[in-house]
């Protein structure tokens, strides 16, 4: 069974457990001439050199962008410092053309699902770091993440990022456990079809296990990319201290067979140019490592308020809305085939407007406390932060049906083996709708058949319809018209 934990102090068999979860052979296995990729001095070299864009280059690189080329570290710094706000409505609009190139007019959705948040770690902005007294600590057991999937199951999610702290209590064996009950637990004809993961890095070994269950994307945000802001943030002597270790943690994936991996950084923890341009880096060393397969998505958290969490209170380099908006656009172009995660940190307003530069997921209905879900509550001591879009999943897809986007539950391409090298072709040369739209037509049905209101099925209905009349040939407007009568029958879990 799970129980409330009080966080205890480090035992000896903690801190003996903590001394044996980093490998070094498995950093100084990737660094080159002993050295990582995020160069800090060249990063500044590349900002300072590329300050003054005039408008024709800033047109170049958008000309560049849309034709699904990934930018270079100099194009990506030019973007960052565009000051002239006609050429950022351009990059705007160019962000979203690329976006529906690639993606379509569909939007996947996922719900986040915190499982544990016992930690060891103890880093300065975040509710669930280890000294944080004011915290409940709760770890799910088993009858307790099953409630939760079903709840989430029974409003029609199908697919989950679940998150766990860093503790011994909570390692790959636990993760591993429990994406097999996430995938078994089923309510009628809902179910979860993708458990994807943001945990601490984790040894090759380790990893192994995940893939073996059946993980999706495996996500490690790098928090900062600055060292000497992360080694502040992160005390050494903790697990997270070690920036090596967690720069190299979707290295490590990669090779133990988990090929779709996300990268992110926590926004407002330093200078939001130098982190746009740590993400490039990022996924220009993954690209150059194994075989063209760069990240799989990118999340941009922006800083929230946490309970008792001091640090949060005068962020130094704090992101204005516009700045936000801007960074987001300049993350779309410069990696133009990567899905691009927009969370309920942010409110609806926010959302709806960032949403149309580009990004490919949202998360909604959302609750991040532990055991959040079956209790159909927000307890801010029991967050990890504070969320900003508390909609239901149900609104949020009326909305967008509203805005001519299409909700998308589908999780085909990776049950067909999708991924990795096959989706990172298939998304850059721009073909990845031609088969996610009639997938997402289809679970779109799906949950307009069993969990929509009347209101939001009006609505999709109608988009459907329109959806299916903008498909590239006769015959396959009229495969997924065959398949879709199969979904109103009764069938499920239909694909192309
Ligand atoms: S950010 Fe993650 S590693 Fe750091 S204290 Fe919070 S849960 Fe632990």
């Amino acid at each position: 069974m799970g129980a409330t934990i009080e966080q205890q102090e480090i035992s000896p068999k903690v801190q003996e457990w903590i001394d044996s979860v980093i490998k070094q052979d498995e950093i100084d296995r990737y660094l080159e001439d002993g050295k990582c990729f995020i160069d800090e001095a060249a990063i500044w070299r590349y900002l300072e050199e590329n300050s003054k864009p005039d408008d024709a280059r800033i047109r170049d690189i958008i000309a560049k962008s849309r034709a699904l080329q990934r930018l270079e570290p100099d194009e990506t710094a030019a973007l960052l410092h565009c000051t002239n706000d006609d050429l950022w409505e351009e990059i705007y609009a160019a962000g979203l053309e690329i976006k529906q190139e690639v993606y379509g007019r569909r939007i996947v959705f996922f719900a986040p699902l915190y499982v544990a948040n016992l930690c060891v770690n103890n880093c300065a902005y975040c509710g669930f770091r280890r000294d944080n007294k004011a915290q409940e600590r709760k770890c799910l057991g088993h009858d307790e993440l099953r409630d939760e999937i079903r709840a989430l199951v029974s409003a029609g999610h199908k697919r989950l990022i679940m998150v766990y702290g860093e503790h011994p209590k909570t390692g790959a064996d636990f993760i591993a456990d429990s994406i097999r009950i996430a995938y078994e637990t089923k309510v009628d004809n809902g179910e979860i079809r993708r458990a994807n993961v943001n945990a601490a890095p984790m040894c090759i070994e380790d990893l192994r296990k995940l893939h073996e269950v059946g993980i999706g994307t495996y996500q490690v945000f790098q928090e900062t990319y600055h060292r000497p802001t992360y080694e502040k943030l992160h005390p050494q002597g903790t697990i997270k201290g070690n920036y090596l270790w967690r720069l190299y943690a979707l290295h490590r994936a990669q090779e133990a067979g988990v090929d779709d991996v996300a990268i992110g950084a926590l926004f407002g923890l330093y200078d939001h140019r130098f982190e746009v341009m740590g993400l490039l880096m990022h996924a220009i060393d993954l690209e150059k490592r194994f075989d063209g397969v760069g990240p799989h998505t990118i999340s941009f958290p922006r800083l929230e308020p946490a309970v008792n969490t001091p640090w949060l209170e005068n962020p130094e380099h704090k992101i204005r809305d516009d700045q936000f908006k801007k960074l987001v656009a300049t993350i779309r172009l410069s990696v133009p085939y990567t899905g691009m995660i927009l969370t309920c940190r942010e409110t609806p307003d926010m959302r709806k407007d960032v949403l149309m530069v580009g990004c490919t997921q949202i998360d909604a209905g959302s609750n991040i406390a532990i055991g959040g879900y079956k209790a159909a509550a927000i307890a801010s001591e029991k967050q990890q932060f504070i969320l900003s879009d508390n909609r239901s999943l149900d609104e949020v897809i009326r909305q967008l049906a509203e805005m001519g986007l299409i909700t998308s539950f589908c999780t085909a391409g990776y049950r067909c083996g999708r991924t990795g090298e096959y989706f990172m072709k298939i998304a850059k040369a721009g073909k990845v709708h031609c088969m996610c739209m009639p997938n997402a037509i289809l679970t779109f049905q799906e949950y307009l058949e069993d969990f929509a209101s009347p209101e939001t099925r009006a609505v999709g209905e109608t988009l459907i319809e329109q959806e299916i009349e903008q498909l590239p040939v006769q015959e396959l407007k009229d495969h997924v018209r065959g398949l879709l009568a199969r979904v109103k029958t009764g069938e499920r879990d239909l694909y192309i």
